[in-house]
């Protein structure tokens, strides 16, 4: 798609929301990273094919490289993609979320690591997420020790989460995120409403998943995500009240600047999963599985 994503000023491909950098800091001019805040109103800020392409083309037909680098970060595309030429598609909307990437790869390591050490020197600010020392090792342990009990047939051996995370693939976080984290931190964090927001997460992600996903069903993960999400909320019907108070926002970005790292694009794409499930179908419908095994298979020659 040529999207020059988290290095543009408008990162998200799906809509024009402008991204900033943390502010104050002192190696913004080398801190290329944007993000995104979470309490902004996404309504009209949707882009359409013609803006994008006539973004595009202005970046390809830029008299200098700067003025093209310029515009390019501006806009967040770096040019035109050579998909365009081909009539069917539509930039963005033919372009799903890849959902393994968002929830899998990203999301989870994500909170993991908010939970477990200190994200991007951050701290914990004014909430208390972060786990005891012991109470990681052991959720580790436990999660390592769970593969001799589960049979191979409903999902990958999972490693020790503590000390083998970099080993975890995106087959073993969905596993591991569905069927262990539920029971295994129950009980493990200081504020109880951590543990009541990653229930809240794996219940939507149960919903992205389904063979069958009804119309009512999207409206709840649209509404669910938006809640767990952003953080603004009491004149927005509820689908869960204590999304009121259980928001990304509210436990890890704390409406401080300061910490815009922790609103990341992946967090901010969630908001579209259930457009992507109304125009598309389910998530694993259009997910990198397949593609990312096929090159697997190709790298390999086959073997
Ligand atoms: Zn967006």
């Amino acid at each position: 798609m040529k999207m020059k994503d988290v290095n543009g000023i408008s990162p998200c491909r799906l809509c024009k929301i402008k991204a900033t950098q943390i502010p104050g800091d002192k190696n913004s001019d080398k801190n290329r990273t944007y993000y995104v805040p979470p309490s902004v109103d996404l309504t009209s800020l949707g882009r359409s094919h013609s803006e994008l392409m006539a973004q595009a083309d202005r970046v390809d037909k830029a008299s200098t490289k700067v003025e093209a680098e310029a515009l390019s970060k501006e806009f967040g595309v770096k040019g035109r993609s050579i998909l365009s030429e081909v009539d069917s598609l539509s930039f963005p909307q033919s372009f799903p979320i890849d959902f393994m990437h968002v929830a899998w790869e990203n999301l989870m390591k994500t909170l993991v690591t908010l939970w477990s050490g200190d994200y991007k020197g951050l701290g914990e600010g004014t909430r208390k997420y972060h786990l005891e020392n012991a109470t990681w090792k052991e959720v580790g342990a436990r999660s390592g020790a769970s593969s001799s009990t589960i049979p191979s047939a409903f999902g990958p051996h999972i490693p020790n989460v503590s000390e083998k995370g970099s080993y975890m693939s995106a087959d073993m976080w969905s596993f591991w995120t569905q069927f262990l984290a539920p029971v295994l931190w129950r009980d493990s964090f200081k504020d109880p409403e951590c543990y009541d927001h990653l229930i809240d997460l794996v219940y939507l992600f149960d919903l992205c998943l389904r063979r069958e996903i009804s119309a009512a069903d999207i409206n709840t993960i649209r509404a669910g995500f938006t809640k767990w999400v952003k953080g603004y909320s009491r004149w927005v019907q509820l689908v869960f009240t204590r999304y009121d108070v259980l928001t990304q926002n509210r436990i890890y970005y704390q409406g401080n600047p300061k910490r815009l790292p922790v609103c990341t694009l992946p967090i901010h794409t969630l908001l579209y999963l259930a457009d992507c499930i109304e125009g598309w179908g389910p998530v694993w419908c259009y997910w990198s599985y397949s593609m990312e095994r096929f090159c697997g298979h190709l790298k390999c020659g086959g073997c």
